[in-house]
């Protein structure tokens, strides 16, 4: 009898599984606002105060009456000088203030002249030249920030806009989600490492080790701490031991290889000996066999050994799981239509993500060798087409855009 094979997973159904699985770590760290960049956030950043504090000018200029002016000669004196970080006093009636950016505006003041539209004359005169209209260069008190409003919540993930907003309302510290700790291991006794073998000395069969650095790579920026087990040889008791020597400090155990089905592969039963594994055929392209499991108390995930599928799987699943590891509440991937500078002409029965990049007309262009084993396609595209299984592309048709600047952040 020809083998049973499982039917291929919907890549939104094996997110879904894989995201219920994902609960939150609760481990919270309370690092300084300076560092806190990627980081996500394990509070409510509530504001006690006003951003600005105070109505202010947004320009340097003169505070005045708007009721004082009556035409271009009307003469105002100017009795004060407020600059920022000072506060001035109530402006008398055919007063004039001068005021520069951020300073405060006087009680009585209800416009700012900015100094292009002045004529000074002696003794403390000026002229403004240009009807002041109430409410002009007056940033207004709590337009950034009013007191009492959430600014910042809880699962967001901090860039560096939301750092400085943090600052604005006064936060020096922050609770942020710990680092979730990944140990990371390749399988597959073709491997060698950059380093140890030169070019010209590589045996017939040997390949470089490159998933272990874009791996690691990725794990750095979404804020994990990387323990590198390096290459497991292909041999059950070596992989079992390398799982269970990281199951017990590591929040997740990520390999790459040995996942396909059929092969010489000792990732499943090793994983299946110390815990629980699924392997799942999903169905996209690049990057079918996916594994998804437990090792004592880590979660275990197994990814394709091709570089490009190892890439595409990882952004694609891992990304939003090590987000909801910490909490993130957005962690879905985000894509625009934009039109394609290019044909597919061939529909495949998966779902394909296509490495394509931004052309100067606004569309996109695909690289010409789309095979799993390619990862020069990945350099050279700054993102992925999502198209659907079964779908052909004509040129100018509108597809998916993923930019690799969204998943990469
Ligand atoms: P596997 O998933 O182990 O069957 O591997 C599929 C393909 O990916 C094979 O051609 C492997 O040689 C290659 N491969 C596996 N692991 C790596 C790695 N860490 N770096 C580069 N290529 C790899
Ligand atoms: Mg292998």
């Amino acid at each position: 009898m020809p083998p049973v094979r499982a039917p291929l997973k919907p890549l939104d159904q094996a997110l879904a599984e894989l995201l219920a699985q994902a609960t939150p770590l609760l481990a919270v760290d309370s690092v300084s606002t300076f560092d806190a960049d990627g980081r996500v956030l394990a509070q409510d950043l509530v504001s006690s105060l006003d951003v600005p504090a105070h109505d202010n000018s947004s320009m340097d200029g003169y505070a005045v009456r708007c009721a004082d002016w009556a035409d271009a000669t009307t003469v105002l004196q100017v009795n004060q000088r407020i600059p920022a970080g000072s506060s001035g006093h109530a402006l008398a009636a055919m007063s004039a203030a001068r005021i520069f950016t951020g300073a405060p505006i006087p009680p009585g003041a209800d416009a700012v002249v900015m100094q292009e539209d002045r004529e000074t004359l002696g003794e403390g005169g000026v002229r403004i030249l240009v009807p002041p209209k109430p409410g002009q260069w007056i940033r207004r008190r709590g337009e950034d920030v009013a007191a009492g409003a959430v600014v910042l919540q809880r699962g967001e993930r901090l860039s560096p806009a939301s750092l400085g907003l943090a600052a604005s309302i006064g936060f020096d510290k922050l609770a942020v989600a710990s680092r979730v700790r990944v140990a990371l291991f390749s399988t597959g006794d073709e491997l060698v490492m950059p380093g140890d073998v030169a070019p010209a000395d590589m045996k017939p069969g040997a390949i470089y080790n490159s998933n272990r650095f874009f791996l690691r790579a990725l794990l750095l920026r979404l804020g994990c701490t990387v323990t590198d087990l390096g290459i497991v040889p292909d041999r059950l008791d070596a992989t079992m031991a390398a799982l269970h020597g990281a199951s017990q400090q590591h929040d997740l155990i990520l390999t790459s290889g040995g996942v396909s089905v059929g092969e010489e592969d000792h990732i499943k039963p090793a994983v299946q000996a110390l815990g629980e594994l699924n392997l799942w055929q999903i169905a996209i392209k690049p990057g079918k066999p996916f594994a998804y499991g437990r090792v004592g108390p880590a979660h275990f995930i197994g990814l394709p050994g091709n570089p490009v599928s190892s890439f595409v799987t990882f952004l694609l699943l891992v990304r939003p799981f090590l987000l909801k590891l910490q909490g993130a509440s957005d962690v879905a991937t985000k894509s625009v239509a934009l039109p394609a500078h290019f044909t597919w002409p061939k529909a495949d029965k998966r779902r394909e993500f296509l490495r394509v990049r931004r052309d100067a007309a606004g569309g996109l262009e695909l690289f010409g060798n789309q095979s799993s084993g390619v990862l020069t396609s990945a350099v050279w595209g700054d993102g992925l087409v999502d198209n659907p299984a079964g779908q052909t592309i004509a040129h100018g048709d509108k597809v998916q855009f993923i930019p690799f600047a969204e998943l990469l952040a």
